[in-house]
């Protein structure tokens, strides 16, 4: 029986490189449970940094996916092409007092959390700082992106719902001081402990102004930073389950609370093994992982099988090992 309300399920690949056997492993598990759960699954290509994308990388990406088997349920999206939805989260949290300009650079900055140097004196930021905020009510995010018409402009950087008096919004030139040029904007954190129920980890909980502090939402380069992006594309697009590496568990509270200042649901969460290599780090395109070798897609399959945890399947075809991998996988996880 489907679940309530329906199960729409993610990947979010940034398009850095072909698909390795480490994001194999977070793409099986998502996809894995939103099958189990008769769920939606959907592919978001998320190129919004662009310049760590690589041409020609998402399609490949897609290509790997589907020569797996792992069959998207509607038309993948780019974040680059959605800029106005950024743009109008922005607007909202610049409405609200919640995010302000900061030109500090990553030199002048200790390392930990941020200090709060850029920090306004003004009244909303007293008026934030010190208490938790009453949760504001979830909403499905219809109304707050009702009005927005999806840009498919290539991004220069510079959003097309400008705010018409903010300089790093409006695409003119901005003020002719260096320290205005390299400005990025960050999100005013509210003090108190983010607690959520991670599917794979347990119960979590992170202090996020202690830990990270006021957090980067617009980069000083223009382009809008992944907290802010993921946060967005998730709600816009229904998704109710994130599956993701747990590289990005660090990442979750920040994210909770953000969608929290925009009135949005924040998903279920659910982190998974990462590979490691030889060394003990994450297997990334950084470090150079191999892209898939799709002469053998069963054997990729089960080796990301493995990784997360189960016995291998004795199953000669891709046919034969989704039916079972999605049993399996509904028994351990599917209460
Ligand atoms: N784009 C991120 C990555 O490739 C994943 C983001 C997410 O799942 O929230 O690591």
């Amino acid at each position: 029986m489907p679940s309530f309300p329906p199960y729409v399920g993610r990947f979010a690949p940034s398009p850095s490189g072909p698909l390795h056997a480490g994001s194999l492993v977070a793409a099986l598990a998502s996809y894995l449970d939103a099958r189990a759960q008769h769920g939606h699954w959907l592919v978001r290509i998320e190129d919004i940094d662009e310049p760590r994308t690589v041409p020609g990388a998402d399609r490949i990406i897609l290509r790997q996916l589907q020569a797996l088997g792992l069959h998207w349920d509607a038309a993948p999206v780019w974040q680059t092409q959605r800029h106005a939805l950024y743009a109008q989260a922005f607007a909202r949290l610049r409405a609200a007092n919640r995010v302000y300009a900061c030109h500090c650079t990553r030199r002048e900055l200790p390392p930990g959390p941020y200090p709060g140097t850029c920090r306004p004196t003004m009244v909303g930021a007293s008026a934030h700082a010190g208490r938790h905020a009453p949760a504001s009510p979830p909403s499905d995010e219809g109304p707050l992106f009702a009005s927005v018409v999806v840009d498919d402009k290539p991004n220069d950087g510079v959003p097309n719902t400008a705010l018409p008096r903010d300089p790093a919004q409006s695409g003119k030139p901005p003020p002719q001081t260096p320290r205005a040029r390299k400005a990025a904007w960050r999100f005013l954190v509210e003090s108190g402990i983010e607690t959520f129920r991670d599917r794979w980890l347990g119960t979590q909980s992170q202090d996020v102004a202690a830990a990270v502090g006021d957090f980067i939402i617009r980069r000083a380069d223009g382009l809008w930073a992944y907290q802010l992006v993921v946060v967005v594309d998730d709600a816009r697009q229904g998704v109710t389950d994130i599956v993701r590496g747990a590289d990005l568990l660090d990442s979750t509270a920040r994210q909770q609370h953000l969608a929290r200042a925009l009135g949005l649901r924040y998903p279920r969460v659910m982190h998974v093994p990462l590979i490691l290599d030889a060394a003990g780090r994450k297997l990334s395109k950084q470090n150079h992982a191999p892209a898939l070798n799709l002469d053998a897609p069963l054997e990729c399959l089960q080796q990301a099988w493995q990784a997360l945890g189960f016995a291998r399947l004795s199953v000669a075809t891709l046919d034969a090992f989704w039916p079972q991998a999605t049993a399996q996988w509904a028994r351990r996880f599917v209460p």
